[in-house]
């Protein structure tokens, strides 16, 4: 088995709180309201992916399946400007696959698993994991069979970061307001079942003055705390 890399986030706190970046052979949910910066996330750790391991990246390829057509090449130019990285190079890259529907989202993960046995491709991010299953199984008669679907996804995903020593980075919306159907705001959209998969567990929130806080939640290896980073035109600094 090989060793776990790590993968920075492009803040120093951020990396501590993680124990160093985002581990390979495992899945990172990232979870918080809208505007919480998850996308912005996943769109640096892309990027970082693409830079070699002294700088904390995994020098591979990405892939991206985008459930939100959230994706936004010029946002992925700002932050190479930022490190002085060539932005044609890294978004050739940066593989980006549309996901129409929850089943199609099951798919690409197969796609992915056959496009990674020809290109290194060590960073997979679903952004959002949750978004077309929240949408296509409504109601409480849903639920089972949604959770199931999902429990095999991730199964899926935890299977690609373990054959190809890859990162997995999820993101998860939570609802700004208790609803009746999810209960608790901090809780997030999926339940237990994407709770239980994903190794690390991050919940994201704005903080004051364009700050941004991420709480560890449940890790089976570091102390729970809270890390202060920064989103900028740069991108994901301290
Ligand atoms: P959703 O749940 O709706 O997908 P999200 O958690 O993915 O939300 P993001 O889209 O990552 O949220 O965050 C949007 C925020 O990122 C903006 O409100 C802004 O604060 C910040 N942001 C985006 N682009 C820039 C930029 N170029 N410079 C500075 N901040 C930016
Ligand atoms: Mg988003």
């Amino acid at each position: 088995r090989a060793a776990v890399s790590k993968l920075t986030t492009g803040s120093k706190a951020f990396d501590e709180l993680l124990g160093g970046g985002l581990e390979s052979q495992s899945i990172t949910e990232f979870f918080g309201e809208f505007g919480s910066c998850k996308t912005q996330v996943c769109f640096q750790l892309a990027v970082n992916a693409t830079l070699p391991e002294e700088k904390g990246g995994l020098d591979s390829d990405v892939i991206i399946i985008d459930t939100e057509n959230t994706f936004r090449p010029e946002r992925i130019t700002q932050m190479c400007n930022y490190l002085g990285v060539d932005p044609d190079e890294t978004l050739k890259r940066i593989h980006i696959a549309r996901a129409f529907n929850s089943q199609h989202q099951v798919l690409l993960v197969d796609k992915a698993l056959e496009l990674a046995k020809d290109i290194k491709v060590r960073l997979m991010i679903v952004d959002s994991l949750t978004s077309h299953f929240r949408s296509e199984y409504l109601g409480r008669g849903a639920l089972a069979e949604r959770q199931q679907i999902l429990n095999r996804h991730m199964h899926d995903l935890l299977n690609f970061a373990t054959v190809n020593n890859a990162v997995i980075a999820v993101t998860n919306q939570v609802a700004s307001k208790p609803d009746a159907f999810f209960g608790d705001p901090t809780r997030p959209i999926g339940g237990h079942v994407v709770g239980h998969t994903a190794t690390f567990r991050i919940y994201l929130r704005k903080g004051k003055a364009g700050k941004r806080i991420a709480r560890l939640i449940d890790s089976p290896n570091m102390p729970e705390g809270e890390a202060v980073f920064m989103v900028t035109e740069n991108g994901i600094t301290d």
